[in-house]
């Protein structure tokens, strides 16, 4: 009765924002079509230790093909768009984009287009360090126009270990919503006129109301799209 497209998640990266995914997307068909209606989902879960030894070790090949097996996997069974849950990992999108034939929907176009819709062109970024530091994302937000800062080494060590150290590990404790909150008031300062919250956990700690300037929550951006693409 309601045509809804079929939505493949790579997720557990970690699970506590893939948690997220799995909420939001369901509350969004919910407020779409009312009743008992809810998200077309299948969800593959990797074991996020295995994950983040590939990137602390620099094997990022593996990673991606570990990636890209799954993403097969989803097709097969089923899966007619495919969003991977993680910033960080959008470094081996490539590889996942190639091993499938199903629309993938990269979360830097997603979140590139509402910093855009907001009127904004210079955009501070934070997430894990390899999305910080390597050029796989800010270049692709730059292929969209948006200028790119990124905070000061030090603030960027600690984004980075709030998202494993405390995040990824469920824990969201004030005094990091302090620290981050911080960083955005000093990206804030050296130009951003937005800040995308470009690591799925960070929204768990982060809001509006902790941001000076606005801020692009790239989770709730993701899902919000592939609703959208899962009835068009
Ligand atoms: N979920 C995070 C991200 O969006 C970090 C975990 C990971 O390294 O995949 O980048």
């Amino acid at each position: 009765m309601h045509p809804q497209k079929v939505i493949g998640l790579i997720g557990g990266m970690s699970w506590e924002s893939t948690a997220e995914y799995y909420r939001l997307a369901n509350e969004l068909v919910r407020d779409r079509l009312g009743g008992l209606h809810s998200a077309r989902l299948l969800l593959a879960s990797v074991d996020f230790a295995d994950i983040e030894r590939l990137q602390a070790t620099g094997e990022w090949d593996a990673a991606g093909e570990r990636l890209a097996d799954i993403a097969r996997s989803l097709e097969a069974g089923g899966a007619e768009i495919l969003l991977l849950c993680t910033n960080t990992m959008h470094k081996v999108a490539p590889a996942i984009e190639a091993a499938t034939s199903i629309p993938f929907l990269h979360l830097a176009d997603a979140t590139a287009s509402a910093v855009q819709a907001a009127g904004i062109d210079t955009v501070g970024l934070l997430g894990t360090a390899f999305t910080m530091e390597q050029t796989f994302y800010s270049e692709r937000l730059e292929r969209h126009g948006l200028r790119v800062l990124v905070p000061e080494a030090a603030d960027r060590a600690e984004v980075h270990r709030v998202i494993y150290d405390e995040l990824c590990r469920g824990q969201v404790l004030d005094s990091s919503r302090d620290a981050v909150s911080a960083v955005i008031s000093r990206l804030a300062d050296a130009g951003a006129r937005g800040v995308i919250l470009g690591c799925t956990e960070l929204e768990l700690l982060i809001s509006q109301a902790d941001s000076q300037i606005p801020t692009f929550p790239t989770t709730r951006l993701h899902v919000e799209a592939a609703i959208q693409a899962a009835f068009s």
